[in-house]
């Protein structure tokens, strides 16, 4: 078949030869020491997946640095999981060693498996995106500093996931996390009425509004924000510059916490509203470093084994999170968002 530029390669097609040998036919694995999964066939052929940190926005540099260690020690095959660990293939069995030494030469972190903190997910910051209320790589840098030990040793209850996501857009994993970090705007739009009508289309503005917000003002060429509506989304300043919802003073943090993915022992979860504001103070954000490593050792003293930080959150109940994390209790943790029925079926988002 020809080959063209429309989507990815199959996947069969990147598989190291050990898998493509024993495709569908993996007995176990085990992790024989943090960050190194052991994988082993029905044949008794054995592939080792080392688990590196990775510093999540990657230089060309660093990608040839970790392409030419693949080509020293793994055939060339390495893959990146979802939250951002680079993972070497290495299939003979002699590499693991020296691989391990030559990762530990360059200062490369491995672990990141089993009972411990895996690479935190983020979204792009102020970096790349328009609408961010707080940077991504930066915080996530000061967590990860944080929690480094929690990545190379597996000493933690559970598993432990991080993301952060730097709008209510959310483009990192952060509902399904057990820590979630997420940026938030607390004021509605600042409309520039002299800016609207060169760069916006109405129609495209006023659709862009999930909670059905924004209304025409024709004698304007402009629109207007109902501001009791707003969610400080930042949606409509996608479709129009003329629609600032970026403010230093009052951008800041949020955490979220309890979600996950995986169906073990219970259920995937969403994750819930644990802090409602922390500021943005660049370059360290010490509140937040703060807040998140409370959570991680107040959990990680009074959960069970194997309990993710929902699973124990539901088993000691709410009110009980709150008085062992020391977090006040404050009405912004009452959904009281009264406008989710008639805004969707109102907006121009959901017609049926
Ligand atoms: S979470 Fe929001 S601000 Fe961050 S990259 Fe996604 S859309 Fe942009
Ligand atoms: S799109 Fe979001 S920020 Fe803009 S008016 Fe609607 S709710 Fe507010």
């Amino acid at each position: 078949m020809p080959r063209t530029d429309i989507g990815p390669p199959k996947y069969s097609e990147m598989l190291p030869p050990v898998i493509k040998k024993n495709y569908g036919r993996w007995k176990y694995h085990e992790i024989p020491r943090p960050g190194v999964l052991k994988h082993v066939s029905e044949s008794g052929d054995v592939l080792y997946s080392i688990r590196v940190g990775s510093p999540r926005l990657l230089s060309i540099d660093f990608l040839r640095e970790i392409c030419d260690l693949a080509d020293k020690y793994s055939g060339g095959y390495l893959r990146f999981t979802s939250r951002h660990n680079v993972e070497f293939l290495v299939s003979e069995e002699d590499n693991v060693e020296s691989l391990l030494a030559e990762l530990e030469q360059r200062g490369l972190p491995v672990g990141g498996t089993g009972n411990s903190i895996s690479n935190i997910v983020h979204t792009q910051g102020w970096v790349h995106c328009h609408t961010p209320a707080t940077d991504a790589s930066g915080i996530v840098k000061v967590v990860m500093d944080d929690l480094y030990e929690h990545f190379t040793h597996m000493d933690l209850p559970a598993k432990l996931r991080i993301a952060l996501a730097c709008c209510i857009n959310m483009c990192g994993a952060v509902h399904c996390s057990d820590i979630a970090i997420v940026g938030v705007h607390r004021k509605p739009p600042k409309i520039d009425h002299d800016l609207f009508p060169k760069v916006s289309e109405i129609p495209t503005v006023v659709a862009s509004c999930p909670t059905g917000a924004i209304k025409p003002v024709p004698k304007l060429k402009s629109v207007e924000v109902n501001e009791e509506r707003c969610m400080y989304c930042g949606n409509c300043y996608t479709m129009s510059a003329a629609m600032q919802i970026i403010d230093p003073k009052t951008d800041g943090v949020a955490i979220f916490v309890g979600g996950k993915v995986s169906n073990a022992r219970s259920g995937p979860m969403f994750s819930r509203l644990a802090i409602p504001y922390l500021p943005n103070n660049p370059p360290r954000w010490p509140e937040v470093a703060e807040a998140v490593r409370n959570l991680v050792q107040v959990w990680a003293k009074h959960a069970r084994k194997g309990e993710r930080m929902g699973e124990w959150i539901n088993r000691i109940g709410w009110e009980r999170f709150f008085k062992l994390t020391g977090i006040p209790f404050t009405e912004k943790h009452i959904d009281d968002f009264n406008y989710a029925m008639p805004t969707f079926r109102t907006t121009v988002n959901f017609k049926w």
